[in-house]
């Protein structure tokens, strides 16, 4: 199957200026089906020529068309673009689907997620203002917000468009000019996203996309003098290669990056509610997910009865093509699955309480995975300790909160948490003490709102992306001291 026929925008090439253009490599890249292991089109290999063009259109373009508008104007076009991405809802998660390998409701959910940041940056452009600071007598103190200038955006394979909505969203609504390196495996929507925000009118060089490869367009990118932030999502290890490369220019960097996010659950826990959230967090997007829930710690009253329920949910969960919209999608990548199973086999001495289980008819060629949940996993356990990303996740007992506490606390992470219990004051405690840049309390996600501060502590990363703190972080404050006696 080839997608080149059912495509609005030309997958093969870069966008640069708000127009079409081939890679100054002459050379493509194979965007493979996870679901199959075929390849559905060919993406355009950017390189560092790639990202020299892109950088100076987007120069030109705070110079000119886009430097000169308001916030209120900028906001008017995200909007816009919000709307028109509500329009193609269908297209866009199939396209997600076929590309990241996730299930249609998922990748539909991430279509409106994308609708949503435009919509939540839109109407937050002219919202972003400084302060007036009281001080010393005669003195009028104020501070501005102005954009860095050119934002770099490097995106992973497993959320394209959330993670798009997020970072470019922010970027542009603060009045800073783009350019976007998304992920090799994935970067359909990413184009689709470019196209859209031309068909709205965002002037040329506001935003422009180089796919192509991380050593390649991505370290061009973050190695860029002309860049004056750089917005990372991605693995702990390639995050510490950007940091690196933009201090050699002293630019800011926003790292987004891994985590091995706790779920605690006490005896006093409305397991019920509980079930759903810690079965969902764990095997959503087949794991891929950084926000992921891998580590279940159960205190003891409560363990058999809640690896009970969670092992019968794994019993139903059905693994299959994206298409099929079943609960679990391929892994991104053979490289993905091999990865995955390899933990597997390191948990080969463990307790496995249960397995989902793969369609009989799933293609061949597609890189699927049992959903596998491990119970009574020692916390020092490299599958309790160690980012699996993969349908896979660990139960571990707990007998008091000071134990729990450790255990969560116990790994180089620190993204997501939730706390299931019914004592307010436990809540409380916790929610302060566990190292984590998100905390839930009787839910995990909250529904992942645009509206909610996402970041890391920790190898998890560090700045915010989402909410005002966003904008904050693709702004730099400048403060103005006016003596008038
Ligand atoms: P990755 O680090 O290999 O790739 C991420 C992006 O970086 C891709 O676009 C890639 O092309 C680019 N890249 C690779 N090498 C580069 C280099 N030398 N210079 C510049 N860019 C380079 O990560 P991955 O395997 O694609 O994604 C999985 C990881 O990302 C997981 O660890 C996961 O937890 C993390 N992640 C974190 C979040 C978050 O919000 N915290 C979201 C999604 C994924």
């Amino acid at each position: 199957m080839t997608l080149e026929n059912d495509l609005w925008f030309n997958p093969n090439k870069c966008f640069i200026n708000g127009r079409w253009i081939q890679s100054q490599s002459g050379k493509t890249l194979p965007m493979v089906d996870p679901s199959t292991g075929e390849t559905i089109c060919e993406i355009a290999r950017g390189n560092a020529a790639d990202i020299d063009a892109a950088v100076n259109a987007a120069t030109d373009a705070l110079i000119g068309e886009w430097g000169q508008k308001t916030a209120a104007e900028r906001g008017r076009i995200l909007t816009a673009l919000g709307q028109k991405i509500l329009t193609k809802v269908d297209e866009l998660a199939r396209l997600e689907a076929l590309d990241v390998g996730k299930p249609l409701k998922q990748a539909r959910a991430d279509v409106l997620a994308l609708a949503r940041y435009m919509e939540f940056y839109g109407g937050a452009a002219d919202k972003l203002h400084g302060d007036t600071i009281p001080y010393l007598d005669g003195y009028t103190v104020y501070t501005l917000r102005e954009p860095h200038g050119i934002t770099g955006h490097i995106v992973p394979w497993n959320y394209p468009m959330q993670i798009i909505g997020r970072s470019v969203g922010a970027a542009l609504a603060a009045g800073n000019a783009a350019v976007l390196k998304p992920a090799e495996e994935a970067c359909l929507t990413a184009l689709a996203f470019a196209d859209l925000a031309r068909q709205v009118g965002l002037p040329e060089g506001a935003l422009n996309v180089v796919p192509g490869l991380g050593a390649e367009a991505g370290a061009a990118l973050t190695a860029h003098a002309g860049i004056h932030h750089v917005s990372f999502t991605g693995s702990v290890a390639t995050g510490s290669l950007v940091q690196a490369s933009a201090a050699r220019h002293t630019v800011p960097v926003t790292l987004e990056l891994g985590g091995k996010s706790p779920q605690l659950v006490f005896d006093d826990a409305d397991i019920d509610a509980a079930l759903p959230f810690l079965v969902n967090a764990g095997i959503q997007n087949a794991g891929q997910t950084c926000s992921a829930s891998s580590r279940i710690l159960v205190q003891r009253g409560v363990y058999d009865h809640v690896v009970n329920q969670m092992a019968k949910c794994y019993q139903n969960l059905r693994v299959g093509p994206a298409l099929n919209d079943l609960d679990v999608g391929p892994l991104i990548s053979a490289r993905q699955q091999q990865l995955v199973s390899s933990f597997l086999d390191q948990g080969q001495d463990l307790e496995v309480a249960a397995k989902g289980v793969i369609e009989k008819d799933v293609p061949n060629g597609g890189f699927y995975i049992q959903p596998t949940l491990f119970t009574n996993v020692p916390a020092t356990h490299a599958l309790a300790r160690d980012e699996i990303f993969g349908p896979v996740q660990v139960v571990i007992p707990f007998d008091d909160e000071a134990e729990a506490l450790a255990i969560a606390n116990g790994t180089d992470y620190g993204l997501v948490a939730s706390i299931w219990s019914r004592d307010g004051a436990r809540q409380m405690r916790l929610a302060r003490s566990i190292k984590s840049g998100q905390v839930f309390i009787n839910n995990y996600g909250a529904g992942g709102g645009a509206e909610l501060p996402f970041g890391g502590s920790g190898k998890s990363g560090h700045g915010r992306e989402k909410g005002f703190e966003a904008l904050y972080g693709f702004t730099k404050l400048k403060t103005v001291a006016a003596y008038h006696g």
